[in-house]
């Protein structure tokens, strides 16, 4: 294996910003691409300063610049175009963290588990070059697991909790440092031999997920989920053989919670969110950093201690920051545009 130096390191993070189309009676922000080309890279918000203005109606340019920029008319199929080099890395034996970053209602559900999602295209992609590598040798397994992180907590969203005991399983991370590998006690490993297979995996998870919540949708919005694909590729002809995780998540909103208005349950939950995307963002920051020998603080939250074999050393991580084009969202849109240039 190559020896990585620190520059490689930030080689191995990609930041591409994302926004939703407008919908229905939805009134837009002002926001240009300044370029418009096959790599456009640029985002302006135009919007009312944050100095105090005695006209009042002055209005401020903030630019920002991502690896790539996807206009509200960009698909999630061109989309999918640009990651699918980090999928066939993942099958060439990289382990690979893509996120899904920005507040309740931005397109993160819509980009990784729609359909056309980057999880279904990833799956099938992987399928059918699997199928292709099979006359020189390579025959590929793939297992899938598929876990919840709510207030700290992992869940195993292949269980299904219906019944009215629950879930009474202990989760627990553990690490194999010498493999560079992560486990965790008692969580589901699904064999996927079949896009059939993969499509039931998505909708038990959707299930369960549905099922633990009076609001689905609130629910979801209040915690990360994780999908993980385990691909192991041996070759017959010449005894080659690689693994890794190909990990696909969906964090929780990013929407500001406010502190002063949350009590109880309510509030340590907000705390939670708060602190692990905090944590993430800290962690993609450090590993980025051109410091060498910088302190990666993955043991600060379940999210990055669990993620820590496939974030840095020769892993890949693309975040997706996702925002709204809506007026009444630009300063949540800011936030997570900042946040977004922050880590990278
Ligand atoms: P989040 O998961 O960030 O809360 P969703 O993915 O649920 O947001 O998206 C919010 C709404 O916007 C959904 O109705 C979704 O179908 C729609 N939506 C999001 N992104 C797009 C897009 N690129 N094209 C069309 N509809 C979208
Ligand atoms: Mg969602």
């Amino acid at each position: 294996k190559l020896h990585n130096t620190i520059q490689e390191l930030k080689g191995n993070i990609r930041v591409f910003c994302r926004v939703r189309p407008c919908m229905g009676e939805e009134k837009p922000a002002e926001i240009s691409y300044p370029d418009q080309g096959e790599d456009a890279n640029e985002i302006e918000v135009l919007t009312e300063g944050t100095g105090s203005s005695l006209n009042g109606n002055s209005l401020k340019k903030y630019p920002f610049k991502f690896d790539r920029v996807f206009a509200p008319d960009i698909n999630n199929e061109e989309i999918f175009d640009e990651i699918s080099q980090l999928i066939q890395s993942a099958m060439d034996g990289y382990n690979v963290c893509i996120f899904a970053y920005g507040q309740t209602g931005s397109g993160k559900t819509y980009t990784m588990s729609s359909p056309t999602g980057m999880i279904p295209c990833a799956v099938q992609m992987i399928y059918n070059r699997a199928f292709g590598l099979r006359e020189r040798g390579w025959e590929y397994r793939m297992e899938g697991q598929f876990l919840e992180i709510y207030n700290e907590s992992i869940k195993d969203l292949l269980v299904s909790n219906s019944n009215d005991d629950g879930d009474k399983r202990r989760y627990e991370i553990y690490h194999d440092a010498k493999e560079g590998k992560t486990f965790v006690t008692n969580l589901t490993r699904e064999p996927l031999e079949s896009s059939e297979q993969v499509s039931w995996l998505l909708e038990q998870s959707a299930k369960n997920r549905f099922v633990a919540a009076t609001n689905a949708n609130e629910h979801s919005s209040r915690s990360h989920s994780v999908f993980m694909l385990h691909i192991q590729g041996i070759n017959h002809l010449t005894g080659e053989r690689c693994h890794s995780t190909l990990n696909l998540i969906d964090l929780a909103g990013s929407e500001r919670l406010s502190h002063s208005q949350s009590t109880g349950d309510r509030l340590k939950e907000t705390q939670a969110i708060n602190k692990s995307l905090s944590c993430l963002g800290d962690v993609i920051h450090a590993l980025g950093s051109e410091k060498e020998g910088t302190y990666v603080p993955y043991r600060n939250s379940k999210l990055t201690n669990l993620l820590q074999h496939s974030l840095g050393g020769n892993s890949k991580t693309l975040m997706f920051v996702n925002v709204s084009p809506v007026q009444q969202h630009v300063s949540e849109t800011l936030c997570s545009l900042r946040f977004a240039t922050k880590v990278n």
